[in-house]
């Protein structure tokens, strides 16, 4: 059992480790504009996170559409608005919006 459990841990841990290498990976593929594959990418990071149960991180959340699994870069996949006192974050390929709160997006 306790073996098991061990080795389940491992799996996450290298789960995690992967989804870090594909945000990178998505990340560089939007900055030239090889946004299908970086789509590709954000794919594979969510089918990690559920399989291993990884959960991501605040600021790993914001670089994903839910919607159409775009990776958000400002300028390139996404455009970003100050409004009340909250960010609004626009998905420029299927127009989904995001809104968080200013505190959260800064404290990174
Ligand atoms: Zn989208």
């Amino acid at each position: 059992m306790r073996k098991y459990q061990g080795k389940k841990r491992y799996a996450k841990k290298i789960a995690k480790e992967r989804i870090e290498i594909l945000f990178s990976m998505a990340n560089k593929a939007t900055k030239n504009n090889e946004f299908d594959l970086a789509r590709r990418y954000v794919d594979l990071i969510l089918k990690i996170s559920r399989k291993y149960k990884v959960r991501l991180k605040k600021e790993q959340k914001y670089r994903i559409c839910k919607k159409c699994h775009t990776y958000l870069v400002p300028g390139k996949t996404a455009k970003v608005r100050l409004k009340k006192g909250k960010v609004v974050v626009k998905c420029e390929r299927c127009g989904n919006y995001k809104r968080y709160p200013i505190k959260r997006m800064t404290s990174k």
